[in-house]
């Protein structure tokens, strides 16, 4: 059989399967339907980045039922958007989001463009985000290759080294794929996705199930679940800080503070802290060195046993509490005083509410 025919053959064999097998999604159209839009395409791949779908689904028919058009998300306060983000992490993300939302609305009259080269340039949006929203909402034969189809891929060619050393020639397997014909484009980005993430699972590969089973090499050879080889792992480094937990002696209101706009969390609120360094603090000088309040540090300071541990992409944090309260007086940007029952409308990233919960369950008598 030539080539082109094979690849033809096993993209129906996957089309078809997808046709039964695909799950129902707020942002997905059945096989065969009319694309869904690309604001909604848009919208839940920027939050399928790095989260799974489960998690994304209240979040998006959040987004979408608080902003139903783009032109509604970009004229949404930026501090809307990432409260309304908060829980979904990556916050670099949301921030993207808006500002993307502000360039389709402004400089493309709130329509997406189609083509891959040219949502590329769009922030936030990079070579697999923009081959999905092609091929997903306007039916441009694009490859998108994720984790998933790069997991897929690697095992259907029973490639025996770690996926990061053959991203090239995936792509080039994906692409032959999504070009041999131009039918079905938005279909078949989803197929290939729907395969790795419900069939080709990491651990557990289910391959009687497989619309590729009889011509998969890592199945005939036996092979699927020890593919993709594991590149050797990176240790993650990991920083200490120290972070006040502030309440207004009378009102009980919260000392909180604004994070500087570019960066990690950028723009998000948090409870003061030291800088996050590379080893524990030791003294309690180098502390209190940071406080927030240098006129009022209170006589009474309780350290809460324990401390929060948080894992980012490319460090562990590793938060301990000083919990006290201070006179509430004028206090000038980016700190600022909100009271307990507000503390949901503030864009808290998941390591400040972590610590909240942790400081209620060591400290009642502060709150
Ligand atoms: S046959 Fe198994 S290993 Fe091969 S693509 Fe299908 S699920 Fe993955």
């Amino acid at each position: 059989m030539s080539k082109e025919k094979e690849l033809k053959k096993r993209r129906k064999q996957l089309l078809e399967w997808y046709d039964t097998h695909h799950r129902s999604l707020p942002w997905r159209s059945p096989p065969g339907t009319p694309p869904p839009p690309a604001y909604h395409v848009w919208l839940s791949e920027i939050m399928l980045q790095q989260t799974v779908v489960k998690v994304v689904i209240p979040y998006f028919l959040k987004f979408i039922r608080q902003w139903p058009r783009i032109e509604d998300l970009a004229s949404a306060p930026l501090d809307d958007v990432l409260t309304a983000w908060a829980g979904l992490g990556y916050y670099a993300r949301a921030r993207n989001l808006h500002k993307c939302a502000n360039t389709v609305t402004q400089d493309y009259d709130g329509k997406f463009p189609q083509s891959p080269e040219q949502l590329q340039k769009l922030p936030g949006i990079g070579p697999y985000t923009a081959a999905a929203i092609a091929s997903i909402a306007f039916n441009v034969p694009a490859a998108a290759v994720d984790g998933n189809v790069e997991r897929v891929l690697t095992r259907y060619y029973a490639i025996t080294t770690p996926i990061r050393n053959n991203k090239k020639q995936l792509k080039t397997y994906a692409e032959q794929l999504a070009h041999v014909d131009d039918k079905n484009a938005g279909d078949l980005t989803q197929a290939l996705m729907e395969l790795g993430a419900t069939l080709c699972t990491p651990t557990k590969p289910d391959c009687p199930s497989c619309p590729w089973q009889q011509t998969c090499m890592a199945h005939q050879t036996g092979v699927a679940a020890d593919l993709p080889k594991r590149a050797p792992k990176q240790i993650k480094p990991e920083r200490y800080g120290t972070a006040f937990f502030l309440t207004a002696e009378k009102s009980g209101k919260l000392l909180l503070q604004k994070r500087p706009e570019n960066g990690l969390l950028g723009g998000m609120v948090e409870f003061p802290s030291t800088p996050w360094q590379d080893a524990a603090y030791k003294k309690e000088q180098d502390i209190l060195s940071h406080f927030p309040l240098p006129d009022h540090i209170p006589a009474v300071f309780k350290k809460l046993p324990g401390r929060v541990t948080h894992h980012f992409t490319h460090f562990t944090l590793h938060l301990t509490v000083w919990a006290g309260s201070v006179p509430e007086k004028g206090l000038s940007a980016p700190l600022f005083w909100a009271a307990q029952e507000d503390l949901h409308k503030y864009a808290l990233p998941s390591i400040m509410k972590k610590l909240h919960n942790h400081t209620l369950k060591e400290n009642k008598s502060f709150l």
